[in-house]
């Protein structure tokens, strides 16, 4: 890992040096799926019958951490673990610390359910992880087992304690919300996160599981906020309040704790996205929506091509859409699940 390829301005390939698209959007934001595999079956999510990569497809770390540097060298600078399940994959805690290792990068995340949290946590603290964010529906266990499709809801809530007693910087929580499901599940889940000082973010239910997405399905901002401040406290926008930035944040007015609203359906954040992903097998994707890939595989092995996939990088930015249209009879749902591409 010895060539942080910084392109300059006035290169042919990029003229900012940055991973910029023809909208003017710059991308500093990759996340990376470690794994397609998961040990959960969220319905929004994936399938329950799934024919998940073989090991030998998946990127290695040292091949992950590659592309990472390469990636770098073009702006990117926040980087997000994610998967499927990430801590399925074994070791994780070494790609972290490959991770941290690039000075480049000022902001390291993982997004995970949760599950198999308590026993690793300690190890990714120790490899520098400072920041997490664990999904969690509902504190119901009847109800995390018709979302989940799995038990499990003891073991996430024993792996967030174990992380609070970490002494993370950030913890969050991610929740997906779907009408007439876990409508019930937002006001239990606020009191919860408030009191333990953890940020609970809430995320539109989006077309991009397995399952065909109904639009009345999806509980929207506006109502998520009804909900919070007539059966929780009053909100307002927060001090760090970008109404540019995916999540909305709001602050309790009673000053216990904020809340975020990712409102990808009713408010989307297209304009100012600055998100790319990388697969776990190594596909490039512009947009969690795209219906078109770069394969990097062929430039990673059996030679790692770091000229070849700056390029590739370049060329996928340069040719993103504008948006997701998912409000509009335009849209196509992309063939990849979430599970696949990674949230
Ligand atoms: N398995 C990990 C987890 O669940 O946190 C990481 C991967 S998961 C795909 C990342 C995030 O995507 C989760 O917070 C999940 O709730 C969210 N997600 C999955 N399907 C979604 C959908 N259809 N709409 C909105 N969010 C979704
Ligand atoms: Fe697995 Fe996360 Fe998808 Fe649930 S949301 S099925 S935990 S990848």
């Amino acid at each position: 890992m010895s060539f942080p390829l910084v392109s300059s301005p006035g290169d042919p390939l990029s003229k900012t040096g940055l991973l910029q698209d023809s909208f003017g959007r710059t991308h500093n934001n990759l996340r990376i799926s470690v794994t397609d595999r998961c040990n959960l079956r969220c319905e929004y999510c994936m399938p329950e019958e799934v024919e998940f990569l073989d090991h030998r497809e998946l990127l290695t770390f040292e091949e992950i951490s590659e592309v990472a540097q390469v990636a770098v060298g073009l702006g990117i600078n926040k980087i997000r673990l994610t998967g499927g399940e990430p801590l399925l994959r074994r070791d994780l805690p070494v790609l972290v610390k490959f991770l941290t290792g690039i000075p480049q990068i000022t902001d390291l995340s993982l997004t995970t359910n949760g599950l198999l949290l308590k026993n690793q946590v300690k190890k990714l603290k120790e490899a520098g992880l400072r920041r997490l964010t664990i999904s969690l529906d509902t504190l119901d266990p009847g109800r995390f087992r018709q979302l989940c499709k799995r038990d499990g809801l003891d073991q996430v809530l024993q792996g967030i304690e174990a992380a609070l007693q970490e002494g993370f910087e950030k913890i969050k929580l991610n929740t997906v919300c779907i009408k007439g499901i876990n409508d019930q599940d937002i006001v239990p889940l606020a009191e919860y996160a408030r009191s333990r000082k953890i940020e609970l973010r809430f995320i539109e239910y989006m077309p991009i599981g397995a399952n065909p997405w109904e639009r009345n399905k999806v509980l929207f901002a506006h109502e998520i906020l009804e909900i919070l401040e007539t059966q929780v406290a009053k909100l307002f926008p927060g001090a760090a309040y970008d109404p540019t930035a995916p999540a909305m944040e709001f602050t309790y007015q009673d000053g216990q704790g904020s809340i975020g609203i990712i409102a990808s359906i009713s408010r989307p954040f297209c304009q100012h996205c600055n998100r790319v992903r990388l697969t776990a097998e190594g596909k490039f994707r512009n947009c969690l929506f795209a219906l078109e890939e770069v394969d990097l595989k062929p430039l990673i092995r059996p030679d790692f091509q770091p000229e070849e996939i700056r390029k590739a990088m370049i060329s996928s930015v340069e040719g993103k859409w504008e948006g997701h249209e998912i409000n509009t009879a335009r849209f196509i749902k992309p063939g990849r699940t979430m599970h696949t591409i990674g949230g």
